[in-house]
């Protein structure tokens, strides 16, 4: 049951993001469209990133007879509109929180899987030579506010003492200099590794090589109908029936009825809402010192993340809206285009060209979920990645495939990874929750 607007589910509008107006059409035949009646293994539902890498790998590194089913275009979901950031690591908890909870060793892998999945990202587009339009050398976290340059010391210090991480650390003016300058910047961590991305030439690509190695990919194809007939899963879209030995979820933010419950109720879908300028010229670029191209977060709770195009065009992304009715994504466009002027003033006069927003992901667990249900080990599920999924969700595709071909064992999987998120007491109440989880975070960031 979600609480969010129905228009946040229709796949059958675009998303309206500028990546649909750049990222080359699927060639036929990669896209099989409405699944019919028909068999298979291992069904997948869901086209992302997530579902997309688990058939690419089910088909040909297990050569398992693997369908995806996707209820928009392939890609829909965030997947093809998010903000292209390809980095580490997709969780809500603060790298200090991450080792008070699990220790040094179970965090150490945790994000030693991370950057795994950030390679194979970058070796992926190599190997298959995809132009994902890969921009940038690390992403800059920014203090927004002078007392938050305390906090990036302390990361740094913990990034290089624990992970074996050495990220640099800029003074304001350092940053200024190198990177760029705005109201909002005082000093800045360059988390190493990271990358700016395209995110639906990713998703068509991931897509197109799936399709080659023989998975068959259906969009349009909405699960709408769930049961269990003896050993079989029957999977009901509007166009007949498929039914499979195994299922793997791979829903994500957009995960909703008729999922199982023990998922569907204990994630909390949140927005995240883009907007892109005009491409900008010289002068306004000089005006806030930008000579960077790569993805840049901000340390608010309710964080900022923006980024500087191929093309030119600044990329604003933010949090925020817990209703999703056409109303208040104007209203918060106009919030989102208000802040992008007061935090670059040289760019007042830049007109937006382009809005769109999505769900991300997220539990009280505070970091993804992969693993098969207890109830029954059949179904496969790997979600949650917390805004972070374009590097977590193709590698957690990857691992599932692993699971459901036998290569890879759930004990094995570190521990912040591993099982079901966490339940949430009286889920009826998530969308309470997060008002008052965004009223609070609001507050805290002013
Ligand atoms: C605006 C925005 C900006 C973001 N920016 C970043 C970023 O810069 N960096 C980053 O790392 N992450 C970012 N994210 C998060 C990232 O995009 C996701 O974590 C990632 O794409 C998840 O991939 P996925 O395949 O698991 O899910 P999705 O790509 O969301 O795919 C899930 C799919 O499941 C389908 N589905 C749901 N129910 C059914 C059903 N019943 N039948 C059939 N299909 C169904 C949906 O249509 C959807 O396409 C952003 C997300 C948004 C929305």
């Amino acid at each position: 049951m979600s609480w969010y607007h129905e228009s946040m589910y229709d796949a059958g509008r675009a998303a309206g993001s500028l990546w649909e107006e750049t990222a080359p059409q699927l060639a036929p035949g990669i896209d099989l469209g409405p699944a019919g009646d028909g068999n298979c293994d291992v069904a997948i539902i869901g086209g992302g990133y997530t579902g997309l890498s688990a058939a690419l790998h089910l088909a040909r590194d297990f050569s398992i007879d693997v369908r995806l089913l996707e209820a928009g275009p392939l890609g829909w979901g965030a997947s093809g509109r998010n903000g292209g950031f390809c980095t580490l690591p997709p969780m809500a908890l603060s790298l200090g929180g991450l080792v008070a909870r699990y220790g040094g060793e179970e965090a150490r892998r945790f994000i030693d899987t991370q950057r795994e999945a950030i390679a194979f990202v970058r070796s992926f587009a190599e190997t298959e030579a995809i132009d994902i339009e890969l921009q940038g050398e690390g992403e800059l976290h920014v203090a927004h506010a002078p007392s938050r340059f305390v906090e990036l010391e302390k990361e740094r210090d913990l990034l290089s003492r624990v992970f074996g991480i050495d990220a640099p650390l800029y003074r304001r003016e350092e940053v200024a200099e190198r990177f760029y300058d705005s109201r909002e910047q005082f000093g800045a961590l360059l988390m190493p590794l990271s990358f700016g991305l395209h995110p639906l030439r990713f998703a068509r690509g991931l897509a197109a090589v799936a399709a080659r190695a023989g998975a068959r990919l259906h969009g349009r194809s909405p699960v709408i109908r769930w049961e269990r007939e003896g050993q079989r899963h029957r999977l009901t879209t509007p166009s007949g029936t498929i039914t499979a030995s195994r299922v793997l979820v791979a829903t994500n933010g957009f995960t909703r009825e008729p999922m199982p419950d023990a998922l569907a109720s204990r994630i909390l879908p949140v927005m995240s809402n883009i907007i892109v300028t005009r491409p900008l010229t010289e002068s306004e670029l000089a005006a806030q010192s930008w000579r960077t191209e790569s993805p840049c977060a901000n340390t608010r709770n309710l964080l900022f993340y923006y980024r500087l195009l191929p093309d030119r065009r600044f990329l604003f992304g933010a949090r925020g809206d817990t209703t999703g009715t056409p109303e208040d994504g104007l209203r918060m466009r106009r919030y989102m285009e208000r802040r992008l002027r007061e935090v670059f003033p040289g760019w007042a006069d830049a007109e937006i060209t382009h809005s769109w927003r999505g769900f991300v992901c997220m539990g009280l667990r505070r970091t993804p979920s992969i693993g098969a249900l207890t109830a029954d080990p059949s179904v496969f599920f790997a979600l949650g990645y917390h805004g972070n999924g374009v590097a977590a969700a193709p590698w957690a595709g990857r691992l599932a495939a692993q699971l459901i071909g036998g290569k890879a064992k759930i004990p094995d999987i570190p521990l912040p990874l591993r099982g079901k998120p966490a339940a949430i007491p009286f889920p009826s109440l998530r969308g309470w929750y997060l008002r008052a989880a965004l009223g609070y975070y609001w507050l805290m960031d002013r």
